[in-house]
């Protein structure tokens, strides 16, 4: 008897059940804390051989950054995972503290990933999924109530670029050494009357069929799963009887940014209109569950779009061919060349909570705004030259994996240089004056010596579309624009002096040129890594 007793103690935490959300038990009025998710976490885990939880890095405040690799067979390296040659897929959510109900998804999903016989689990083994349920837990944490920023009040989904921001470093970090095929960023955002909505990549920059496959795969995927189970989804924002509208396409937002570097970027917003949000996070649940599935079911299919779209890139590099998108209007999207039908909220309807089922009306129309407009284009080079001195630019290129070189020993080529006509400023993100070029529109091909130490990047690598949109100086995102190399940039009267230095390089007197030159030909260099 008393031996019976003792066995059914030591087996007792292997018995044991699966642990909930506070946000399940509470009816999903209030969210799961920090401190409680790591708890959850850690107790499914002493449950599971799928599941490895470990830290990618802290935030300010010291919050342990939590993230789990689940997969059949488990694995916990990059290279671990890219050697069973199965889709990986990062769910990420929580980047805006306020924005919790994926967050909460993903907490049930881990447990039903861990859970022997789901059907999460048995898709463990076609794909790997890297799951990142909190990337704000600072701003979620923030009193009296979560905020949108860190806890420096920073929106760190507008810092894929920059990097500056512990935790999104510590994020892109990891990104930089698992390189997924897929990542989905979890919000909340959207309109009634749908429970889940999303987006793909909409920088004209990534390879269009990227956007194609989540618009024409996964998106109706996800439809039909989640109306089955009685919810309703569509794209991200919302529209009216005109049009329905996508979201920005600026690079430094995160599902722009991963398209850019060939990963499948995906939004998921989860329309906050309703009191109890246990839908939402069941819907957003679904909708995860649907990526995984049209990844397992699509496998050999998408991996070899990735595989193609970053060898195309780095080709194209090598060659010094194609066209950089370099003036994209955030404000203006074109339609998707395609018919598309979706529900407003009924413009008669003038109570308190409308019924999604009831209290809609029904759009038809060709007017689904995703497509960026571009209004401008410079051609691919074979690599960028930046001064020696530019260590600032350089060390926000090395932060996004980008490989950087310099010259051994000096060098006179034929480059492409542009003339700057117009400086201005402008307060964006947390720059107080972000700087602008404006420029001639033709370039100018000069004959330039180089001193060793200047640094060249060449396009030809995996992160070329990145590349060229970081150094090229009139996208929205380049290094120029955030201020790292303000010190070639002419100011004031300086802008029209065309006896002074042209900036950067020497030598030469004329009017001021960008201080990031092109190499457009291919040509063997003198370079080694610049560390
Ligand atoms: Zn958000």
């Amino acid at each position: 008897m008393a031996v019976a007793v003792l066995i059914g103690a030591l087996a007792a935490p292997l018995s044991a059940q699966m642990p909930q959300t506070s946000f399940e038990t509470n009816g999903g009025t209030a969210y799961t804390p920090h401190l409680e998710m790591w708890d959850y976490l850690q107790d499914i885990a002493s449950q599971t051989t799928v599941m490895y939880l470990d830290s990618y890095g802290q935030t300010f405040q010291g919050r342990d950054l939590p993230y789990m690799v689940f997969s059949k067979p488990q694995v916990s390296t990059p290279q671990e995972a890219w050697s069973l040659n199965r889709p990986i897929l990062f769910f990420n959510a929580n980047v805006h503290g306020g924005e919790r109900t994926l967050r909460e998804s993903l907490l049930i999903l881990a447990r039903e990933l861990a859970t022997e016989g789901t059907e999460p689990n048995r898709l463990l083994e076609d794909v790997v999924v890297v799951m990142a349920p909190q990337i704000n837990p600072d701003g979620f944490e923030a009193q009296p109530r979560s905020t949108r920023g860190n806890s420096w009040g920073i929106d760190m989904n507008r810092d894929w670029v920059k990097r500056e921001q512990a935790s999104l470093r510590a994020y892109g970090e990891l990104g930089n050494e698992w390189s997924p095929h897929l990542l989905v960023d979890g919000h909340n955002g959207g309109a009634f009357p749908y429970h889940i909505t999303y987006q793909c990549t909409s920088h004209p920059g990534a390879d269009v069929r990227l956007t194609d496959w989540c618009d024409f795969g996964i998106f109706p995927a996800i439809d039909e799963r989640v109306e089955a189970a009685g919810y309703k989804s569509w794209f991200y924002t919302g529209g009216n009887e005109t049009e329905w509208r996508g979201g920005g396409s600026q690079v430094r937002i995160g599902r722009n940014y991963n398209g850019l570097v060939n990963t499948i970027g995906i939004l998921f917003e989860s329309p906050g209109w309703q009191d109890d949000q246990t839908a939402a996070a069941d819907a957003g649940k679904l909708a995860y569950i649907d990526v995984m599935e049209h990844s397992a079911d699509n496998a050999a299919a998408m991996m070899e779009l990735i595989r193609d779209a970053r060898i195309q890139t780095i080709e194209m590099g090598m060659r010094g061919e194609g066209q950089i998108p370099v003036l994209v209007d955030n404000n203006d999207y074109e339609p998707q060349d395609r018919t598309i039908t979706y529900e407003i909220r009924d413009p008669e309807f003038d109570g308190e909570n409308p019924d999604p089922f009831r209290d809609v009306i029904t759009v038809t129309n060709n007017r689904l705004m995703t497509k960026a407009v571009v209004r401008g284009y410079r051609d691919l080079p074979y690599a960028y030259i930046l001064p020696r001195q530019a260590i600032d630019a350089v060390a926000m290129l090395q932060r996004n994996g980008i490989t950087v070189e310099k010259l051994t020993r000096p060098v006179t080529l034929t480059v492409e240089a542009y003339e700057i006509t117009g400086v201005d400023f402008e307060a964006q993100y947390d720059h107080a004056a972000t700087t602008n070029l404006t420029l001639a529109a033709e370039p100018l091909t000069m004959e330039e010596d180089y001193p060793a130490g200047s640094y060249v990047v060449r396009t030809g690598q995996v992160r070329g579309r990145l590349v060229a949109h970081m150094l090229e100086p009139e996208t929205e995102d380049n290094v120029i624009t955030w201020n790292t190399m303000d010190a070639w940039i002419p100011f004031g009267e300086v802008l029209g002096d065309t006896e002074g230095p042209r900036g950067g390089f020497g030598g030469n007197q004329g009017p001021p040129l960008a201080p990031i030159h092109k190499l457009m030909t291919p040509l063997p260099l003198p370079l080694q890594v610049a560390r």
